[in-house]
């Protein structure tokens, strides 16, 4: 099978690195992953493209750049567990495989899950669990995590993952209406949480108790 290296190459200096993602450790994990293994066979074409690409079920894996800046203020360490909300196609959940001790990727419908978890076994990755879930409501069975990663719009941040993050924890999350977010960092200090907003961006809704009703 077509490896697409050059592809990917590029997809990093011009559409990542080349707009301001500088961890060296995300660049190397996204030169890594083979991005066009989680798209269905007749979209692969399309996997190297700087937008999202549709996955079924009326859900998008988000573009490269997107994946790469969120991967970043996320600041994610070797010794990390970490929690995924979205699945979709699980390509998230193997960029945070490569940098993470343990990752546990929560996804609402049961079909995308279970792709998601039969790609992520067959690249090798033993150390993501795929659940399907309500994200909104965390994922208390491995909780506490030092990081969590939401990919889909909520209309306010979820109490239950600003409970479910360890002390010194982030979460990073898009927070606005359904048409238009911006991308929020959760710092946990003890008993307390900072905020503060980064860029604007459009995602699809999280969908749940905590989120948007459908
Ligand atoms: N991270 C994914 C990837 O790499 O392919 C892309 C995520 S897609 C933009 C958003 C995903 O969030 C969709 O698959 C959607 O079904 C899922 N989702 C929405 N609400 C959810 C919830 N409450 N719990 C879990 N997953 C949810």
């Amino acid at each position: 099978m077509e490896s697409y290296q050059a592809e990917r190459e590029r997809m990093v200096n011009q559409q990542i690195a080349g707009k301001g993602v500088s961890d060296e450790k995300v660049l190397e994990a996204m030169r890594k992953v083979p991005r066009h293994v989680f798209l269905p066979e007749e979209a692969r074409a399309q996997a190297y493209l700087d937008s999202p690409v549709r996955i079924g079920s009326g859900q998008t894996i988000s573009q490269p750049y997107i994946v790469a800046l969120m991967t970043e203020l996320l600041d994610v360490h070797p010794d990390h567990r970490v929690l995924d909300v979205g699945t979709g196609s699980g390509y998230q959940a193997a960029i945070l495989g490569e940098l993470a001790e343990e990752v546990h990727s929560i996804e609402r419908h049961p079909e995308l899950a279970v792709s998601a978890s039969e790609r992520l076994e067959s690249l090798g990755y033993a150390h993501i669990h795929v659940h399907v879930g309500d994200g909104t409501q965390g994922y208390l069975a491995a909780a506490p995590f030092d990081r969590i990663i939401v990919a889909a719009a909520a209309p306010d941040v979820p109490e239950p993952l600003l409970e479910q993050l360890a002390e010194n924890g982030r979460l990073v999350i898009p927070v606005g209406t359904r048409f238009s977010q911006q991308l929020e960092v959760w710092d946990r200090v003890g008993d307390d949480y900072k905020q503060r907003k980064t860029i604007s961006v459009v995602f699809v809704p999280l969908i749940g108790k905590s989120g948007w009703e459908s």
